[in-house]
């Protein structure tokens, strides 16, 4: 066998999967175990595949201590498709809804909503180049609202909340998109919970929504006008089997579930993100040469944000670190500067060696 050359891939979505994970794929892909046909082959409609399903389910759940007042829905459409499905669903003819606006993906989900319904923005740091989520005492949130959102880690931005805020009862729903399953999440405090499955868990194609009951109450008394693919109370009634789905996602994201229980959970997962964007934090502070662009106390342990001294310097940076098997350092093309993505799968030594050529770079050129 010719050997394998990975390179370190700092991508925000998709993005680096468990090298187990991607084994076991290339080991069971032309048959699975006790099946004889690929995953790529089988009917959704097949035991095996409800099995699978089922299995993936039980592990998201597990893993997310998820109460059993929550359905579990894998959807596709991605997170995007969510910015719709959300107002859809849940906000109803005179009702409004709060958003708070944290960067580029809140204000997509502000204008799908828009489209739909009443919106009132409850907070927002556009004015401070979202460099950071608002405190608790920014927050106007409008009374009876139907729900609020907000968006717990702003992937462009590289910003992040480290506590919940309080919305008292109003329903909450989060766009957890990169970091989910990062760290421990209190389902428990929350309406909806969702993400593409493409930065934290999985290939994409596939979207966890996690939704309370009595939101699908809200979904079926919009039965009437909602387009079926779109109501999560279909979705729900249907086991997430309504119609095909994405069934090599599902699958793949079941193992990414079964190798995060095997890191020991959210806890575990979590101590072991802090420390890998510890090292590299510590790095930008260390210099001046770098400077991250997110305010200390909102900093994303998922995507890490640092500009150079110049934009000719940024574009040197990002070419000799990709020759160097760093890749995808670039940041976001709306923001500019350098972005390093280091979600639950990306390994410790990718943060060693981006440290080591931080160093080396800024020696060179600094
Ligand atoms: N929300 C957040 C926070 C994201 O990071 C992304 C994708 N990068 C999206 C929404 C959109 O996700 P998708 O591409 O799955 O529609």
């Amino acid at each position: 066998m010719p050997t394998i050359h990975r390179v370190h891939n700092f991508a925000a979505g998709p993005a680096v999967l468990p090298l187990p994970v991607l084994e076991e794929i290339q080991r069971d892909l032309i048959a699975l175990p006790g099946v004889g046909m690929s995953i790529l082959e089988i009917s959704h409609r097949s035991k095996a595949f409800e099995s699978i399903l089922a299995q993936a389910e039980a592990d998201v759940r597990a893993l997310g201590q998820i109460p059993p007042q929550y359905r579990v829905l894998f959807l596709q459409g991605g997170a995007s498709m969510q910015f719709s499905m959300v107002p859809m669903n849940l906000l109803g003819p005179g009702a409004t809804a709060d958003y708070i606006d944290t960067g580029s993906w809140s204000e997509k989900a502000i204008k799908e909503a828009r489209k739909v319904g009443a919106v009132q923005v409850a907070a927002s740091t556009k004015a401070d180049h979202y460099t950071r989520v608002p405190a608790q005492t920014e927050l106007t949130l409008s009374p009876g609202a139907a729900y609020v959102h907000l968006t717990s880690n702003n992937t462009i931005e590289g910003t992040q909340y480290q506590r919940l805020p309080d919305v008292g009862e109003t329903p909450l729903v989060n766009d957890t998109s990169s970091d989910m399953f990062s760290r421990p999440i209190d389902v428990a405090r929350h309406a909806v919970i969702y993400a593409g499955a493409q930065k934290n868990m999985g290939p994409a194609g596939l979207t966890i929504v996690i939704v309370r009951e009595d939101m699908l109450e809200r979904s079926r008394g919009r039965q009437a006008t909602l387009p079926t693919m779109l109501s999560y109370a279909v979705h729900a009634e249907n086991q997430s089997l309504y119609n095909t789905p994405p069934v090599f996602s599902v699958y793949a994201l079941g193992l990414v579930m079964k190798w995060l229980l095997n890191q020991g959970g959210l806890g575990a997962i979590a101590a072991i993100n802090e420390r890998k964007a510890a090292k590299l934090y510590a790095e930008i502070d260390r210099t001046a040469f770098y400077r991250g662009t997110a305010e200390k106390s909102s900093r994303s342990l998922m995507n890490v944000t640092f500009r150079l001294p110049t934009e000719e310097l940024e574009r040197l940076f990002v070419k000799e670190s990709t020759a160097a098997g760093l890749d995808g350092l670039k940041g976001h093309r709306s923001v500019g500067g350098m972005r390093a993505s280091i979600y639950n799968a990306f390994p410790e030594e990718g943060i060693d060696a981006l440290v080591a050529f931080m160093r080396d770079f800024e020696q060179k050129r600094g």
